[in-house]
């Protein structure tokens, strides 16, 4: 280490604490992304325990000119969160302000640290009482500081929306050190320009989030979750319509699945039972998983959810249907659906798309898409999976069977992702619904977002870094 950078780590040892400025030993929690794509290496990973630290950090990093990496979870899927290769940048981990600060239930709002693993706001939320509804499949790990710097979406936006509609309020340090306090809780507030919406989703490129206010609804009375065979996306397309006919509000979430994405699951996990996916012929090409939640009784919303498969058997838009008899079952469903992502990182590196169409257009847009995909590589194997119900698709794409993943990855990631991004294009759609921009896709960006929007963009951005302390080339390249 230099002279020069132990005149920074002194002062973040002075302001942290020794213990909780890692410079040594092996830091691959940190330095490496979720999917062990790349690595970087930090010149420090920092953890302070407040918001008034936090600036501090900020502030000494800044004074020596150093970048700072904003890191909750480090589970974010565009390589946003660990620092580059340089060496020079600090990673600052949010994980040690992990606390619930108050819980406000006439309001029905939580205040938390940024650091705060999503799976304990959501048992905090239960325990009082309430439904805090964001759900991923990380969420075991992510925090809800990178879920609302990615607006991660998740698997009910069909009802409650994303990270960014279930936040009120954010408590932020700026890239001067600043701290702007923001968790007010309240859900009208036009006093100039939205802030909070522009820190959300900005992925530690603007500032750093060090609390939230978020929203809390009552517990639904009933819970019911289906699993459907369909013959063909269109159909899928043609149930989610009626599913929203027959249920309104109360459709929770609408998952769709591709046969190969299934078959990966109990390929990996062997203990898991997948319906409907049976390699024989006349299995379903596409199986739905849809969830009702209602005040109403248990019996009553049971009937509507029926009344729906009914009317879907009826107009051969589902061939198969089982309705899970109780919590248990309803679980077992879910998690068969979250652990594709975990089956398919098993399976081997491969290339992500997290893309977003109209959902009137999305099987078209997937007839097309397969077909070039398959004319450029044939036995290029597709792992098509996603977030229907908001038109947003895991469009993924795995080596033939008998492919090297790594290689594949590296070489063809290019191509394919120019192939897959001018479709959506084609389409009307957006290259990025959930996952972020971080540094994988920011060359893609200034291709696809429109210029005037991209320059509004680097203006936000000069204003509020100007010296590019966070997260430099995330989002935007320099
Ligand atoms: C198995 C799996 C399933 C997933 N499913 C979904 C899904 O369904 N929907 C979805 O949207 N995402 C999904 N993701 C992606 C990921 O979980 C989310 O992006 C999550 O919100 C990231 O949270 P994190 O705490 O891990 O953030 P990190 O990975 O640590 O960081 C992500 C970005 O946010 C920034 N950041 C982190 N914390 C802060 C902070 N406090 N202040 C400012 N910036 C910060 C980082 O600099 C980085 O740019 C999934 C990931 C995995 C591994």
């Amino acid at each position: 280490m230099t002279t020069t950078d132990q005149q920074l780590i002194d002062p973040l040892r002075r302001i942290v604490g020794e213990h909780n400025v890692l410079t040594e030993g092996d830091l691959t929690a940190w330095e490496q992304d979720w999917r062990k794509r790349e690595r970087g290496k930090a010149l420090a990973v920092v953890r302070p325990a407040s918001t008034a630290q936090v600036a501090d950090v900020v502030k000494a990093c800044a004074a020596a000119g150093v970048s700072i990496v904003p890191q909750g979870g480090n589970t974010g899927l565009a390589v946003g969160s660990i620092p580059d290769a340089s060496g020079r940048q600090v990673v600052l981990s949010l994980t040690r302000m992990n606390a619930v600060r108050s819980l406000d239930a006439a309001n029905l709002t939580v205040t938390v640290e940024a650091g705060c693993v999503l799976q304990s706001l959501q048992e905090a939320a239960r325990t009082a009482g309430f439904l805090f509804p964001l759900s991923l499949a990380a969420e075991g790990s992510c925090t809800i500081g990178g879920n609302l710097a990615t607006n991660a979406g998740g698997t009910q936006v069909l009802r409650y929306g994303n990270a960014r509609e279930l936040c009120l309020g954010l408590e932020v340090v700026t890239p001067q050190g600043e701290i702007w306090e923001g968790t007010s809780g309240l859900r009208k507030d036009n006093t100039g320009y939205d802030l909070r919406d522009l820190i959300v989703g900005s992925e530690g490129t603007l500032g750093i989030i060090t609390a939230a206010t978020m929203k809390l609804y009552p517990l639904p009375a009933a819970r019911l979750t289906a699993w459907a065979a369909v013959p063909s996306l269109e159909h899928a397309v043609q149930l989610l319509g009626l599913a929203h006919r027959h249920l309104g509000a109360g459709l929770t979430g609408f998952e769709v699945m591709g046969r190969f994405a299934l078959s990966l699951v109990p390929k990996h996990f062997p203990a898991q039972r997948v319906p409907f996916i049976a390699d024989s012929e006349g299995a379903s090409p596409w199986c739905v998983l849809l969830e009702n939640s209602d005040n109403e009784s248990e019996d009553h919303a049971r009937q509507r959810f029926e009344a729906l498969l009914e009317k879907a058997f009826e107009e051969g838009c589902v061939s198969d249907a089982v309705v899970a008899e109780n919590l248990s079952q309803a679980k077992a469903l879910w998690h068969v659906r979250e652990s594709i992502p975990l089956a398919q990182a098993e399976e081997g590196l491969n290339i992500k798309h997290d893309i977003s169409i109209a959902v009137s257009r999305i099987p078209a847009f997937v007839a097309e898409t397969d077909a070039l995909l398959e004319k450029e590589i044939p036995g290029v194997r597709l792992v098509n999976f996603g977030h229907l119900g908001d038109g947003n698709l895991h469009y993924n794409v795995q080596a033939p069977a008998d492919g090297d993943a790594r290689a594949f990855l590296l070489n063809e990631e290019e191509r394919v992702n120019t192939l897959v991004y001018d479709a959506v294009q084609r389409f009307g759609g957006s290259i990025s619904a959930e996952h972020g921009i971080g540094s994988l896709k920011a060359h893609k960006l200034e291709k696809h977002k429109s210029p005037v929007a991209l320059s509004m963009m680097r203006a936000i951005k000069g204003a509020l870094d100007p010296n590019n302390t966070l997260n430099p080339g995330r989002v935007l390249r320099a």
